[in-house]
C-alpha cells in the first residue's frame, strides 16, 4: 500500500482523532492546524509524526507560533485545499453511509420490539391456553429484555450520530474558514476565482447578465502611513462590512488582494451593477472611520469602483481586466467615483470566438 493509499484508508477516524486532539490541547480549529493533526493520525508524514510525538512527550505547549511553524515546516505555507476538500468529501460519504446504517438498525430494532409485543399481547389474550402460560411469560420476559436492550442500543446509536453530526459541522466550518478572508470575513481570492467562473458559465448558459465590480480604497497607503497598519486593517473591515450591507444573497463579496475588493453580481446588468457600486461608494464616503482604540474620528475614506458586464464568449480574465481598466479610469478621473467598462469590440464575422 502506498503512503497515499494508507493516508486515505480511514479518513473519518483520522479527522475525528485530529479534532479531539486539537480540542484536548487547546489548538484552534483552523484549517492548517487540522491539516497537521490529520496527517499526524494518518501517519502519511512520518517525520511530522515524530516531531509532534517529541513535543507531546516533552509536554510543550502548542502556541500559535509553534502550530504555524510545524505547518510551514512540513506542509508548506499555503493551505492544501485539495487535501481538505478530499478529506471533507470522504468524511461526508462515510457519514452518509453510517447514518443510513444507523437508521436501518433503529428501524429493525423497533419493528422487532413491536412484533414481539403484538405476539405476547395475542398470547396473553388467549384465556383458553392456560397450559402455555409458562411459555408466554418467558416470551414476555424476553420481549422486555429485548426492548430494554434496544433502548440502550438506540441511545448509543443516537450518541454516535450526534458525535458524527458535530464532526461534520466542524469539517463544514473548516471548509468555510478555508474560503474566507481572515481579516475581513468576506470571501477570499480562492472562492472569488471559483465563483466568478461558475457565474460566467451560468450567465453563458442561461443568457443572463452578470456584472463584476472592482473596488479599491483611495490613497490607502498614506492612510496607513499616517494612522498605522492596525487602523488600516480596521478600515478594510469597515469597507467589507459596508459592501456586505449593499448586496443581495446571491452576490459574492470578496477580498481580491491587499486593499482591493470585488463583488460578483449575477443576474445584474452593467447599469444596475453600477448602481450597487455607487451605493457602496456613497455609504463608505458618508461614514467617518472611528479609531476603536481611542474612540477618535479619523475622518472619512473613499473608494473607487470599476464595473464591467460579462460579454458572452469572453474569458473571465478579460472580464476582470476590463473591470480593472474601469477602476483605473475611476482613479484617473479623480477617485471616489464609479466608472463603467466599455464592451470589447466584437470579433469580425468568421473569426474564432474567445475561449472561456
Ligand atoms: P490609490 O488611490 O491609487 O489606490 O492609492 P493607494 O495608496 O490606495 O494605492 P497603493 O497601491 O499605492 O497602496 C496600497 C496600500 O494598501 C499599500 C499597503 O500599505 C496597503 N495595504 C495592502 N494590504 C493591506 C492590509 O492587509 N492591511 C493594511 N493595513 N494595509 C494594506
Ligand atoms: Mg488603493
Ligand atoms: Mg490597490
Amino acid at each position: 500500500m502506498s503512503d497515499e493509499e494508507k493516508s486515505r484508508s480511514n479518513p473519518t477516524a483520522y479527522a475525528r482523532s485530529a479534532l479531539q486532539m486539537m480540542e484536548k490541547k487547546g489548538i484552534p480549529p483552523k484549517p492548517n492546524n487540522f491539516a497537521v493533526w490529520y496527517r499526524y493520525f494518518s501517519g502519511a508524514y512520518p517525520e511530522l509524526s515524530r516531531t509532534l510525538d517529541v513535543i507531546l512527550e516533552a509536554g510543550l505547549p502548542f502556541t500559535e507560533e509553534r502550530n504555524a511553524e510545524i505547518y510551514d515546516r512540513f506542509l508548506g505555507v499555503t493551505l492544501d485545499e485539495d487535501f481538505l476538500n478530499d478529506a471533507t468529501l470522504r468524511v461526508e460519504t462515510e457519514l452518509k453511509k453510517l447514518m443510513h446504517y444507523l437508521e436501518e438498525a433503529g428501524t429493525d430494532a423497533q419493528t422487532y420490539g413491536d412484533t414481539l409485543s403484538v405476539v405476547s399481547g395475542e398470547l396473553a389474550a388467549d384465556d383458553e391456553r392456560k397450559d402455555i402460560r409458562a411459555v408466554l411469560e418467558t416470551v414476555i420476559a424476553a420481549t422486555r429484555t429485548m426492548e430494554e436492550r434496544n433502548r440502550v442500543l438506540e441511545s448509543r446509536l443516537k450518541d454516535s450520530a450526534n458525535e458524527i453530526r458535530d464532526l461534520k459541522e466542524d469539517v463544514e466550518s473548516l471548509r468555510h474558514e478555508a474560503m474566507t478572508d481572515a481579516l475581513t470575513g468576506v470571501a477570499n481570492r480562492k472562492l472569488f476565482d471559483e465563483e466568478i467562473r461558475v457565474g460566467a458559465a451560468e450567465a453563458m448558459d442561461l443568457g443572463t447578465p452578470l456584472t463584476l465590480l472592482m473596488i479599491d480604497i483611495d490613497h490607502f497607503k498614506s492612510f496607513n502611513d499616517t494612522h498605522g497598519h492596525q487602523v488600516g486593517d480596521q478600515v478594510l473591515r469597515f469597507v467589507a462590512r459596508i459592501m456586505k450591507s449593499c448586496v443581495r444573497g446571491e452576490d459574492l463579496t470578496a477580498r481580491y488582494g491587499g486593499e482591493e475588493f470585488a463583488i460578483v453580481l449575477p443576474n445584474t446588468t452593467l447599469v444596475n451593477g453600477a448602481k450597487v457600486g455607487e451605493h457602496v461608494r456613497l455609504q463608505v464616503s458618508k461614514k467617518a472611520v472611528i479609531n476603536r482604540a481611542t474612540g477618535k474620528s479619523l475622518g472619512t475614506i473613499t473608494v473607487s469602483v470599476g464595473a464591467a458586464e460579462f460579454q458572452p464568449g469572453e474569458s473571465v480574465e478579460s472580464l476582470i481586466e476590463r473591470a480593472d481598466e474601469a477602476l483605473y479610469l475611476a482613479k484617473h478621473n479623480g477617485r471616489n467615483r464609479v466608472e463603467l467598462a466599455t464592451a470589447r469590440a466584437k470579433k469580425a464575422p468568421g473569426a474564432q470566438p474567445a475561449h472561456t
